[in-house]
């Protein structure tokens, strides 16, 4: 069956629904690649060995039995630490939720062991996922697969890298204002982010909830397709869930890889977030402007669109951002999860236990955002900042409904750069927030979008993320086009992005 981290998540599905292959298999294969190469990489926070045996055993048995299972069953997840687990810490990267075991199941996991698939362990994130490189992590950072010096992205650099390095063939990600597209760009894999409301959020430890979604990280959009099937749809405990019934994303990524789809296809350049800005690396321009060409090639018509107040994108949303959050994290008051310290001298209190909890337990980033977000919330300032920022986003959103008035999908680089270097951007918030200028907007809209590789920038040889917007609800589209584009593009390349990087077999395996 040859190495069976390096199939695809259908692929896998497909070997296991066949039984040339069994889930303990499948699952120890993935075991032995983490304990080979996550030392390098620390995409994982937690490894959960023996559950994930014992339930792939359960599985090979009901398959044994001839019970009907789902089409992903027996197929190893890994599961960004911002969901909660019941037999796994959950701890959204901070040091305040160390070793914290929820007493439930976020409803998508709970979704995931229903169909059968096995979940892996716990990847690694900046904490409570604020942050673009892993680096605001308590645990330490991820390390990019393809180049060890450099960031994965983030927040969720831990899911990315673990399908960069094929430790799992699928993960959950969390997208507040880019963190799985990004990561998913720079480490040449698959994100994608659904409509808000698409897929449930109870459970998903709450950053900025008017903007959070939860979403699939694989490494082929069939298998984010396959893997949106299983944990989308309505869910009763989550007040902003979509009561509609969704076309299966698998069936549309299909159609899309059988191409003809791009055939008069009405296609959108964000010219405000096209490349050409100050902050966007050449390569990524380049590469960007070689994929129009290619889809245009093949019959898409190219329609520059305009979406004039996405220059203030990044400004609106670190305040918006900043205030759900500094209201969000109130619960980590030492009274009910996680970490309680003792004041160090003077009398016992509420107050004093959740100062100096609060002053141990939370890092530098978190400490920045809850300040922020407490004084754009405080009484004066509520209009000028809190209050403003919700207009930019009411014209962002009619920037959007202009656009896909004209074209059916819209595209951009992912992010403006390849994977930077560790170190080169934590002290500099700012720089590091601009990151997040490409997809920001779609968050603050609540349309969904992915990424998906395009190649390698000539200047350093690192993946480069194409990210694809359709309107809210339309995701079957995003699919759609998406394995188009996909398909289009790896015909060219000769084969998946990921099976070209050298650098992946990092050191334990040269
Ligand atoms: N990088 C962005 C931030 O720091 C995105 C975070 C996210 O999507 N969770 O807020």
């Amino acid at each position: 069956m040859g190495d069976l981290t390096r199939l695809s998540a259908a692929a896998l599905a497909a070997a296991l629904a066949a039984r040339e292959v069994s889930a303990v298999e499948a699952v120890q294969a993935h075991l032995d690649r983490i304990a080979a190469v996550d030392g390098d990489v620390h995409a994982f926070l937690h490894v959960a060995s023996d559950a994930a045996l014992a339930a792939a055993a359960g599985i090979d048995a009901q398959r044994a039995g001839g019970e009907p299972l789902g089409p992903l069953a027996g197929v190893p997840i890994a599961i960004k630490d911002v969901l909660c687990t019941y037999d796994m810490p959950s701890t959204a990267g901070s040091r305040i939720l160390e070793g914290w075991i929820p007493p439930y199941d976020a409803t998508v996991v709970a979704k995931l062991r229903a169909a059968g698939l096995i979940p892996l362990g716990k990847t690694n994130m900046d904490e409570f996922a604020m942050g673009s490189s892993t680096e605001h992590s308590a645990y330490g950072p991820t390390h990019n697969p393809w180049d060890l010096a450099r960031t994965p992205g983030g927040s969720g650099g831990g899911s990315a890298a673990a399908l960069a390095s094929f430790q799992a063939p699928l993960a959950l990600g969390s997208d507040t204002g880019g963190s799985i597209r990004q990561p998913a760009s720079v480490t040449g894999t698959v994100g994608v982010k659904p409509t808000y409301g698409a897929v449930s959020r109870y459970g998903a430890i709450a950053l900025a909830s008017s903007l959070d979604q939860v979403g699939p990280v694989t490494r082929t959009m069939l298998d984010a397709g396959l893997l949106h099937d299983v944990i989308g749809g309505h869910d009763p405990l989550d007040s902003t869930s979509l009561a509609e019934s969704w076309p299966s994303m698998a069936d549309a990524a299909r159609r899309g890889a059988e191409g003809g789809i791009l055939s008069g296809l009405k296609v959108g350049v964000v010219r405000e977030i096209a490349g050409t800005g100050a902050g966007f690396q050449a390569g990524v321009r380049t590469l960007f402007e070689q994929s129009i060409g290619i889809l245009a090639a093949n019959g898409a018509e190219i329609i520059e669109v305009s979406a004039p107040s996405f220059e203030y994108a990044v400004a609106a949303y670190y305040l918006i951002l900043p205030a759900e959050a500094s209201s969000n994290l109130a619960r980590m008051d030492s009274v009910r999860f996680g970490l309680r310290v003792q004041p160090s001298d003077g009398p016992m209190t509420v107050e004093r236990a959740m100062s100096a909890t609060r002053g141990a337990g939370f890092g530098a980033e978190v400490k920045r955002r809850i300040i922020l977000g407490t004084y754009a919330l405080s009484a004066g300032y509520y209009d000028a900042y809190y209050g403003s920022a919700q207009k930019v986003r009411t014209l962002i959103q009619r920037d959007f409904a202009a656009a896909f008035g004209v074209v059916d999908v819209l595209l951009s680089p992912s992010s403006p750069t390849t994977a930077f270097q560790l170190g080169s951007l934590v002290d500099d918030p700012l720089a590091m927030y601009l990151n997040d200028i490409t997809t920001i907007p779609a968050n603050l809209a609540g349309i969904p979008g992915a990424s998906i590789p395009i190649g390698l920038a000539p200047e350093d040889g690192l993946p480069v993320g194409l990210q694809l917007l359709a309107p809210a609800r339309a995701d079957a589209r995003l699919y759609e086009v998406g394995a188009a584009i996909e398909t289009l593009l790896e015909d060219r390349w000769g084969g998946p992005l990921l099976a070209q990087a050298p650098a992946l077999n990092t050191a334990k395996e040269a």
